[in-house]
């Protein structure tokens, strides 16, 4: 601006200088063409009157360089010319000075030369006896006073410049100094031009409104921030160049990025190909998904596309944690296999058992032995529909109410319920402890001390032991079935509480185990909220702990 001032200031001066040199140049030339046109006529008198008074002798002795006389005849003839012969010159009737001279008695002219650098001034009366008496003068033309004065001209010109632009420069600064010491942040306390204070105010309206809206940006900021990094779920935001905007702590920590990652492109901050080519596919189709596998966990990744006024302005990057849904479904795609499997197994038993009986193909004396085939499938059949119907109401919560039961007299109730099963292997089963009392579910009690109780009498030796044991430790009531039987390996330890796990099938079979008895066992202690403590030795025996909490009476 301050240039712009400067050469404003430069251009009004230059043009002052100009329009000045221009109007005193006309002026002095205006000034010396009157005096010389007076002269011209003051010596035009004087001659006239000596003319009048000598005739043509006064012409003759007259000898100036400067001025012409020229004597012409009423009808235009030359009478006498003080430059040039008379006889040589036509007839001078038509000269316009000559004419006005004859017409009113005085006329003017002037004429150029050729060169328009000289011009020459007429001035012609007319005497008594009727003839006109002109005397001229050649006079200098403008151009050739300008080309004269050129070095004063050219001198005025550099000095008036020179200050000129030493003024414009001083000017422009001194303009210029308010409006840039201009406090912008406190519009209206600055003390500067008048002219200045509808924009101060526009200025300061603008202000007020730029913070209003920053305020309420930064309100929405931090909500989001908020909302952001309270989530479970990865959140990141790109923009349509794939540059990373935002990024909660869930994205930061799953992708294994630092919050330096903002303002960068995101293959900076996850370089798998899947992802990335999934981002490009929401980019161009709206939406994409993608599972990926990070730690041992499962993520759903979902991208969207974000728009506006139809045109792409960035994506929405979203990561759930699917582990334990995944793992749910896994294992519920599992379990109806297994359960489909375990189920067909014994159907097929008695299918085939049955159609050799229909068909005469079972000799009598094996008929029982056929029929009891039956029989045992059948009664596998139940044990396993009523251990899937257990597990399935753990599953969903059964509703069982809460009650204070006596965990010793529980324990006692169920292993006398054992003791045929027992006896049949020649095994020992006691128990032993205090009284506790908790406050429990009696039917699960039940599930898991049988379930417990019955795999220490099946997995046991023949003529071996099983010591149910039920004590307090500090806030537990603590049950324990120890048995001296054939232990379990340390790699199956921690599988033999999943469902239709079994460490030997066909053993497990034999003695009519589902594999859903320590599955159930698990669910319902975990219904209770108490912990299991496994502890075995293959070829030693297994004991099997089962911490409940103990609510003060
Ligand atoms: P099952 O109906 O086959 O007994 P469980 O879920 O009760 O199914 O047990 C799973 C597997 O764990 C069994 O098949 C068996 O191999 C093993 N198991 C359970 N209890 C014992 C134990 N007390 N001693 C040795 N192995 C055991």
């Amino acid at each position: 601006m301050a240039k712009k001032i400067f050469k404003s200031i430069m251009a009004v001066a230059a043009a002052v200088l100009i329009a000045s040199l221009v109007i005193i140049m006309g002026c002095l030339y205006r000034y010396f063409s009157d005096v010389q046109g007076k002269q011209l006529e003051d010596e035009l008198t004087l001659a006239i009157a000596a003319v009048e008074e000598n005739g043509k002798e006064y012409l003759e002795g007259l000898q100036s360089s400067q001025y012409r006389l020229t004597w012409v005849a009423e009808n235009g003839v030359v009478l006498y010319d003080t430059w040039f012969d008379m006889e040589e010159m036509e007839n001078h009737g038509d000269r316009e000075e000559i004419r006005q001279a004859l017409q009113s008695r005085e006329g003017k002219s002037s004429r150029y030369s050729t060169t328009l650098l000289e011009k020459t001034l007429y001035c012609a009366r007319r005497l008594k006896d009727g003839s006109v008496l002109r005397i001229s003068i050649s006079s200098v033309t403008i151009w050739v006073l300008v080309l004269g004065m050129l070095q004063p001209i050219f001198i005025v010109i550099v000095v008036a410049l020179i200050l000129s632009g030493v003024l414009a420069s001083r000017i422009s600064k001194h303009i210029m100094e308010p409006l840039n010491s201009l406090d912008l942040e406190k519009p209206l306390e600055n003390e500067t031009y008048e002219e200045l204070a509808p924009l101060l105010n526009r200025i300061n309206k603008q202000r007020r409104q730029i913070e209003r809206q920053l305020s309420e940006l930064q309100r929405k900021n931090d909500e989001f921030a908020q909302i952001t990094d309270g989530m479970t779920e990865g959140l990141v935001l790109l923009n349509e160049k794939n540059m990373v905007l935002n990024i909660n702590p869930a994205a930061l920590k799953l992708f294994h990025a630092s919050n330096s990652c903002r303002g960068k492109d995101f293959l900076t901050v996850e370089r798998s190909q899947d992802i990335n080519r999934a981002i490009q596919d929401a980019f161009s189709g709206g939406h994409s998904e993608i599972r990926i596998e990070r730690e041992g966990k499962e993520y759903q990744i979902h991208i969207n596309r974000i728009e506006s006024n139809g045109a792409v302005i960035g994506a929405v990057v979203l990561a759930f944690d699917i582990t334990e849904a995944a793992f749910a479904e896994r294992n519920r795609r599992e379990f109806t296999a297994n359960v489909s499997h375990e189920l067909k197994t014994p159907l097929q038993t008695i299918m085939g058992s049955a159609e050799l009986m229909e068909n005469g193909l079972v000799k009598p004396e094996d008929m029982t032995r056929f029929v009891g085939h039956i029989r045992t499938e059948a009664g596998r059949l139940v044990t396993l529909i009523d251990d899937i119907i257990r597990l399935s109401r753990l599953d969903e919560g059964c509703n069982v109410p809460f009650e204070q039961i006596d965990l010793y007299k529980i324990a006692t109730e169920v292993v006398a319920g054992l003791e045929n099963m027992a006896d049949q292997k020649d095994i020992q089963v006691t128990v032993t402890g205090e009284k506790v009392n908790i406050i429990s579910v009696r039917q699960l009690l039940t599930e898991i001390i049988f379930n417990l109780c019955e795999n220490a009498i099946k997995y046991n030796t023949d003529g071996g032991t099983v010591e149910v044991s039920i004590e307090r430790q500090r806030n537990y009531a603590v049950l324990s079935v120890k048995d001296s039987g054939i232990g379990i390996l340390p790699e199956h330890q921690e599988r033999v509480f999943e469902r239709f796990y079994r460490v030997d099938k066909s053993r497990s079979k034999e003695s009519g185990g589902t594999g859903l008895g320590l599955s159930i066992v698990k669910h319902a202690v975990q219904y209770l909220n108490g912990k299991i403590d496994l502890e075995s030795r293959p070829g030693e025996g297994t004991i099997i702990r089962i911490f409940l909490e103990l609510l003060e009476e």
